[in-house]
């Protein structure tokens, strides 16, 4: 007799594989360090820190109250793994969507990445080269920044936080994605945010910023400030390709990081100035095959 208990640890069991079987070398993650894969690079807070050098970021030790709970399966709630499989639908039917001219030149459909149940919903513009290769949103150069700007203020996609996109199929030519196509694809976007409930979202980049809040102003006048989303506050910045090209957006992107950690810490009741000290979940992609 299979107990109601059994199969809630078979299900984390089957979720945590999800994540394992989709690993990468290149990204480290709670999973590794359960089955003892040699990904186990978790970057250093050094390694980590966007921040100008003249600044570095608090790292007093986390007070969470969740730093007592040192049980990783007892962290995977019932909504965590509802979550999970709503994701993955989603996942699904954007596999096959045909809705706008951007289904024609895709490798993959790029749905998302992160935990299910996540703090933070990072939204970028749309998949580039490497990442309509992949599958995965944010991988190469501006990816990996994106991951340092992301724990300079300890979060993380394989903690706490979701990254998805405006449109989750390539544009041709890296250009921006048309309105008709952002608009297309809004659906599963909200549909994401609908199930995901972050506390905090973060708009990088002006594609992400204007749509989002249906403007036209530009990213230097949006960013740094708060608006909501879906009831949601958002706040946008310096998308991490932008701060790649130019070094001086270096600084003020910390500075639009360091007020989004003070909201987060505001709404939270959690510290942010150290490393979080436990995991939620296992971080997962939500690829088409799920
Ligand atoms: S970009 Fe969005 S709306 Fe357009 S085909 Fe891809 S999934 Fe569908």
């Amino acid at each position: 007799m299979i107990s109601e208990k059994d199969l809630g640890n078979i299900s984390s069991l089957v979720s945590l594989a999800d994540a394992y079987i989709t690993c990468r070398p290149e990204m480290p993650c709670i999973v590794s360090t359960m089955f003892n894969c040699e990904n186990q690079a978790i970057p250093t807070m050094e390694e980590s820190s966007i921040e100008p050098t003249t600044e570095t970021p608090v790292t007093a030790a986390a007070t969470t109250p969740e730093s007592e709970n040192t049980s990783f399966f007892s962290n995977i709630s019932e909504q965590n793994q509802n979550n999970h499989s709503a994701l993955q639908n989603i996942a699904r039917k954007i596999a096959i969507c045909d809705r706008c001219r951007l289904c024609g030149g895709r490798t993959n459909t790029v749905p998302g990445i992160g935990v299910p149940e996540p703090l933070v919903l990072v939204i970028g513009e749309g998949p580039g080269a490497d990442e309509d290769a992949k599958g995965e949103p944010f991988v190469g150069k501006a990816g990996q920044l994106l991951d340092k700007m992301l724990a300079a203020i300890n979060l993380s996609r394989h903690t706490n936080c979701f990254i998805a996109n405006i449109v989750k199929c390539r544009p041709p030519n890296n250009r921006d994605p048309m309105p008709d196509e952002a608009d297309a694809c809004r659906s599963f976007l909200d549909a994401q945010i609908g199930i995901l409930k972050p506390k905090l979202i973060l708009a990088v980049g002006r594609i992400a910023a204007q749509n989002l809040l249906n403007t036209t102003t530009g990213i230097n006048k949006l960013r740094g400030q708060f608006f909501e989303y879906r009831g949601i506050p958002l706040l946008p910045t310096y998308h991490p390709s932008a701060l790649l090209r130019n070094e001086d957006l270096k600084r003020p992107a910390w500075e639009d990081l360091k007020k989004f950690r003070t909201r987060l810490e505001e709404i939270t009741g959690l510290s942010f100035s150290a490393p979080q000290q436990t995991q939620s979940s296992a971080n997962t992609q939500y690829r088409n095959e799920n």
